[in-house]
């Protein structure tokens, strides 16, 4: 049915492109599109070109920041610089933050090592994450938080060996999180629980 309507057709097709839109979902993003008054889908279409064009990772910690603007925690002094957190992608960084039991800084890796996916670890930004802690001279311990699943624990251990020889302690979150499981999708309390009860790595 679909393509004897092509706009309806190039919509989906556009839609099918969106990584993680389940096919079940796409239909019900269509139909959103379709009965949102004009003027909101405009809306909507603005504020996506205005982030693609703003939005950048920082250099330092690759959090989201502005471009023009400085990175909300690299600039941020009552943070505590001496603490990296690392986090696969900023929805966990989110995690954490809720728990506002978390005051040092973080470094998002952007992803896990997988190969099945063809994502190694140039793919991420650990070279980034090596660098910054052989240069910052603040920095005392890394946390590596990766999920408690086999892609999440590799990569953490690829970064353990990694920063090898160093004289940062690492350490990484406490048990207690579901083996298997996302940060993300944990509990305020939970998350706080593991990150303050960490363990060596
Ligand atoms: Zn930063």
């Amino acid at each position: 049915m679909i393509e004897k309507v092509p706009a309806l057709a190039r919509l989906c097709k556009h839609l099918q492109g969106i990584p993680y839109l389940a096919s079940k979902n796409l239909y019900r993003v269509a139909t959103y599109f379709l009965t949102e008054k004009p003027e909101r889908v405009q809306q909507l279409c603005n504020v996506l070109i205005e982030a693609s064009k703003t939005i950048t990772p920082c250099s330092v910690c690759c959090v989201w920041k502005e471009k023009e603007r400085e990175c909300v925690f690299c600039a941020d002094l009552r943070r505590d610089h001496s603490i990296v957190c690392v986090v696969e992608t900023w929805q966990e960084l989110i995690a954490i933050e809720k728990t506002e039991g978390y005051k040092g800084v973080y470094h998002v890796l952007g992803g896990v090592i997988c190969p099945l996916e063809g994502i190694g670890p140039e793919e991420l930004s650990i070279d980034v994450l090596v660098n910054r802690v052989a240069i910052d001279t603040r920095i005392k311990e890394i946390i590596l938080a990766t999920n408690q699943t086999p892609e999440g624990e590799a990569t953490a251990a690829f970064i353990a060996r990694k920063l090898r020889g160093t004289e940062n302690k690492v350490s990484c979150l406490a048990r207690g999180i579901p083996v298997g499981s996302s940060l993300e999708m944990m509990d305020k309390l939970t998350v706080y629980k593991a990150l303050s009860e960490r363990r060596p790595f």
